[in-house]
């Protein structure tokens, strides 16, 4: 089953390296039946001099970015590309949000927690932070936070949905708790969750979100995405042979096809 890809990035956040073309024509060599751009959305919740330039792109650079993705779909009617835009959740920020989300049309939003008060805990440069954190709080917090998002109405996809996990620390309690509330959050709430191959590239070394994930979301049938979470054109479909089985394995025969 060739899947889409609606994770990636392009290089206006800083992180990412490439040309946008040369993502598409990785998903185009690839034979992969769609893609999406889900580059950072600005960093709408700080002031304007404290956003980093290596974390998300400015507000101008928004711009281009929508423009670049609809020349794009001119330039390659072989594969539909949509547009979508990776949208942090910051709580007490939703209204700055949905000002600059209602200014583009976007296909779909990835909502993605990055942030726990504050704190970058996925940003490699910020990672000795965790010696200093209770882990089993912070999966709390960051659970808690992922269900907040979804509950805000703001997104249709919740972004790698474990991502928490990225530097390998691990809770000491069981989470099939948390999961099925996340789940039954996310049911409610009408998101999709992502499956998002980035985690074999990260300590991880696991799919976001975990198999027990992705199992209590099939069990409150919350449709699923497709996404590698590419920030070089080479890892387009990074890894996609690894979902079918996983898929198989919750009971999911179908991915969702976004956009339509
Ligand atoms: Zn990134
Ligand atoms: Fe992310
Ligand atoms: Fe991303
Ligand atoms: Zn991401």
């Amino acid at each position: 089953m060739l899947l889409p890809d609606y994770h990636i990035h392009s290089a206006r956040c800083g992180h990412a390296r490439g040309e946008m073309r040369e993502y598409v024509e990785k998903a185009l060599a690839l034979g992969l039946p769609g893609i999406g751009f889900a580059d950072h959305i600005p960093m709408y919740w700080l002031k304007e001099q404290e956003r980093d330039r290596g974390i998300a792109m400015s507000l101008e650079d928004l711009t281009e970015y929508v423009a670049e993705v609809e020349k794009l779909r001119l330039a390659y009617p072989d594969i539909p590309i949509k547009l979508g835009i990776e949208a942090d959740y910051v709580p007490g920020f939703e209204l700055e949000l949905t000002k600059i989300l209602d200014q583009y049309p976007f296909d779909y939003v990835l909502g993605s927690v990055h942030f726990i008060n504050g704190w970058g805990f996925d940003n490699p440069a910020y990672l000795y932070k965790y010696e200093y954190m209770n882990i089993d709080d912070l999966y709390c917090q960051y659970f808690n936070l992922l269900q907040q998002a979804a509950q805000s109405r703001l997104f249709n996809v919740m972004a790698h949905p474990d991502l928490i996990k990225k530097f390998g620390y691990r809770p000491r309690f069981d989470l099939r708790e948390l999961y099925e509330q996340t789940a039954c959050v996310f049911a409610e709430a009408s998101v999709a969750v992502e499956i998002n191959t980035a985690g074999l590239r990260v300590p991880a070394q696991e799919i976001y979100p975990a198999l027990g994930l992705l199992q209590a979301c099939r069990k409150y049938a919350v449709p699923v995405t497709t996404g590698s979470d590419a920030h070089e054109p080479g890892l387009v479909g990074y890894a996609f042979d690894n979902i079918e089985p996983m898929l198989d394995e919750a009971g999911y025969t179908k991915v969702l096809i976004l956009g339509l």
